[in-house]
């Protein structure tokens, strides 16, 4: 029997990358899951079909975040396919791992983009959470994915940094606000990490982002999802508030 054995999951982002893995390595460990990206179906069902490979169990649930009635369609796919497979629209574990990220020099942003970056990145975890209130029971978690870039300068990623700030504080605060349920929210904080994108086919640029980890390689996403599966299960029960480092030493200097 897995660790996770009869709980659901939400993995925001999951048609690839680290919401991928995660979603994998959650199922992996029994748990229903939910597999969410905005609009590429395909690609959720990808996932969904690596899942059910392995004898788990998944479903996708398309919606994108950072436009307005984002969560409430989220939801309301969530709570019907939750309800059919399982009788109840009970949500154990939350994950907040959509996001975008910045790549443009601070001189050149403009409010547009730094607004869908805190539409996508702050604005809908935040309401995403408040949303999942009533589904997470006593003893539920809630994981958001924050950024090494939050303790490390990276001009051309402020604004994204800042969004990342404001992940940290929703997990400071909601931490305290739903201790008394026994719900732990936590941030996990990876450094570069592949996700599958062009650049992690370039030698060159692999071998240079690998000098910032002590490990001296990039780091792959079940090397986070790992980390977002411990603070998943009852192992982690004591941890909350928290910002966990998931960088391998990246942030040691
Ligand atoms: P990817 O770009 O590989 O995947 C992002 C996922 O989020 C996709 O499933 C995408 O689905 C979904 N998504 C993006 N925007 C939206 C939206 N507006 N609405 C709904 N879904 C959306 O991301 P990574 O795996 O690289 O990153 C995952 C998380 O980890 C992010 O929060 C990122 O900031 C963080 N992180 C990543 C690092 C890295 O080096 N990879 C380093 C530090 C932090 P779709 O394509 O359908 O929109």
């Amino acid at each position: 029997m897995g660790k996770l054995t009869g709980k659901t999951a939400l993995v925001t982002g999951s048609s690839r990358g680290i919401g991928r893995a995660t979603a994998i390595r959650l199922a992996r460990e029994g748990a229903l899951v939910a597999v969410h990206c905005s609009g590429n179906r395909e690609a959720a069902e990808e996932t969904v079909t690596a899942i059910e490979k392995e004898g788990g169990r998944a479903f996708s649930v398309l919606a994108e975040l950072g436009v307005p009635g984002d969560v409430h369609e989220l939801f309301l796919g969530l709570e019907r396919e939750l309800k059919e497979r399982t009788g109840a629209t009970t949500l154990d574990i939350l994950v907040n791992n959509a996001g975008v990220m910045g790549g443009v020099n601070p001189e050149d942003l403009t409010p547009e983009q730094f607004d869908r970056l805190f539409a996508v990145n702050a604005k809908a975890p935040y309401f995403l959470v408040q949303r999942a209130l009533s589904n997470l029971p006593d003893g539920g978690r809630i994981i958001n994915i924050s950024s090494g870039l939050t303790r490390v300068a990276n001009p051309q990623e402020v604004a994204y940094a800042m969004t990342k700030g404001a992940i940290d504080q929703l997990t400071l605060h909601f931490a305290k606000h739903l201790g008394p349920r026994g719900i732990t929210v936590n941030s996990v904080g990876p450094g570069i990490t592949d996700n599958g994108s062009p650049v992690f086919d370039n030698p060159e640029a692999v071998t240079a982002m690998a000098g910032y980890s002590v490990f001296n390689r990039v780091g792959e996403a079940r090397d986070i999802a790992d980390v977002v599966a411990f603070l998943a299960s009852d192992d982690s029960r004591w941890i909350t508030g928290s910002y966990l480092d998931a960088s391998g030493g990246t942030l040691l200097g």
